[in-house]
């Protein structure tokens, strides 16, 4: 009888796609993947913790199922992967002897003998897809031919375009979560795309902790601009879409490989995180308030109906109300589309956490909430515009009542919304006339 494994997979996308690449090497070597956690022979809880918000999510999760009844009676084992043992290492190995094994990011690609360890199985080879070496590097940054599996009637999936991040922003632990920044290979890329399109998906998303960097770290230098423009010339049935892009990666040829191709998303995710330039220096990030208006218009110059999307953090150390009021007039100024605002998080072992004036907590959430309400109200009113525009819907399913929801180019899945439909089936484009908005939801009607 095989054995089954099941994913509790926690924070974003990206940990959402090694979830999947870590079930396919299972599948691979005779493994199945169980729905239901409390039914599977391995729990595998693929965690999170880039902030201790994450951290304190993953834990509750940890702890969940190391009470399913078939963990707390030794007949199912309990494995934690991800950021956790990568941020915490052996520590966290003390704190949790529920854990039968634990998995950093970067020994994901050995989870086959992880859960044969676990299980007390001895295979003489191991399944053809292993890479070798636990430890990533530039070389084993290959997806090789690792696939993404894709739940059936899913439309739309997203594509790692590299892992790991080399500009240690001083509020982030992920470069030393994730490693070194290193890119995939355009024909990794292409051989993840050809199977997902061959699943019926119609929407790649491409991502990664800086996807503007792609291809500057090969030997023969590329440019996220032309992955771009590849993609969208060889699939031109598939919508494509690029989130995270650092406002040093918006290059000019980027920007025009947007505008030269019709099914890639006019959708720009640009993480500013502030506009005072001192603080953004503090930071270790570049740019200014200005700069940052001036590059949101000179996209808008060559498409003027690109949809803007930044990510905002409220109460970093040193901000001062005058700070803070400079961060909410360029939010004023700017006109996003949307705007996902963070409060700041405390994070042992980063540079940020040493320094002076940290802010009230109180203070912080306050500034966060009030950074919030002027978003609504900049971006609310530029998507009730949208209301009689005629535009493309990919129908993406059914809410529980029925009712048929997808999304159009200009709403990125899982943070913007989506637009309720009258008609089409899922994975259908189709031509919509928006009737109506509710905040960040859209409603329309199909054209015939
Ligand atoms: S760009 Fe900055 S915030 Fe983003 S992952 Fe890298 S270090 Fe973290």
């Amino acid at each position: 009888m095989k054995h089954s494994v099941a994913f509790v997979t926690m924070g974003c996308a990206k940990n959402e796609v090694d979830s999947e690449h870590m079930a396919l090497r299972l599948e691979r070597a005779g493994y199945s993947i169980e729905d239901d956690p409390e039914q599977a022979d391995v729990v595998i809880v693929n965690t999170c913790s880039f902030i201790q918000a994450a951290t304190e999510e993953s834990i509750e999760a940890i702890l969940e199922v190391a009470g399913f009844d078939s963990i707390a009676a030794g007949k199912a084992h309990l494995i934690v992967a991800g950021c956790m043992p990568a941020r915490y290492g052996a520590d966290l190995e003390a704190e949790l002897p529920e854990a039968a094994a634990f998995t950093p990011c970067s020994g994901e690609s050995s989870i086959v003998e992880v859960v044969d360890e676990v299980l007390g199985i001895e295979r003489a080879t191991m399944p053809p897809y292993q890479f070798g070496a636990s430890e990533r590097s530039k070389e084993q940054a290959s997806q090789d031919d690792v696939q993404t599996r894709v739940p059936s009637r899913r439309v739309s999936a997203y594509v790692k375009i590299s892992d790991g991040c080399d500009r240690f922003c001083s509020y982030c632990t992920i470069p030393y979560i994730r490693g070194r920044y290193h890119s995939f290979t355009q024909e990794d890329i292409d051989k993840e795309i050809v199977r997902l399109v061959g699943e019926g998906v119609r929407e790649i998303v491409l991502i990664a902790q800086d996807t503007g960097r792609w291809g500057d770290d090969f030997e023969s230098p590329s440019t996220l601009a032309k992955l771009v423009a590849h993609v969208a010339d060889t699939w031109p049935s598939v919508w494509f879409r690029v989130m995270y892009i650092q406002p040093e990666g918006v290059t000019d040829d980027f920007v025009e490989a947007i505008a030269c191709h019709d099914n890639v998303c006019n959708y720009f995710d640009i993480p500013f995180q502030h506009a005072n330039a001192r603080i953004l220096k503090s930071m270790h990030r570049a740019g200014s308030g200005a700069e940052f208006l001036e590059l949101a218009n000179r996209i808008r110059m060559r498409i003027p109906d690109a949809t803007l999307r930044t990510t905002l953090i409220a109460g970093y150390p040193g901000e001062t109300d005058e700070d803070f009021e400079e961060l909410c007039a360029f939010v004023e100024e700017c006109d996003f589309d949307y705007i996902g605002v963070f409060a700041y998080s405390r994070e042992e072992g980063t540079r940020a956490d040493k320094l002076e004036g940290h802010v009230d907590d109180d203070e912080i959430l306050a500034r966060a909430q009030q950074l919030r309400d002027i978003a609504d109200a900049v971006c609310a009113p530029r998507i009730a515009e949208r209301v009689s525009r005629e535009m493309d819907v990919l129908v993406c399913g059914c809410e529980e009542d029925g009712e048929l929801y997808g999304r159009a180019m200009c709403q990125a899945p899982d943070v913007d919304g989506v637009t309720y439909v009258d008609a089409g089936l899922p994975g259908d484009v189709v031509r919509v006339r928006i009737d109506d908005t509710l905040l960040y939801e859209m409603e329309g009607t199909v054209l015939s």
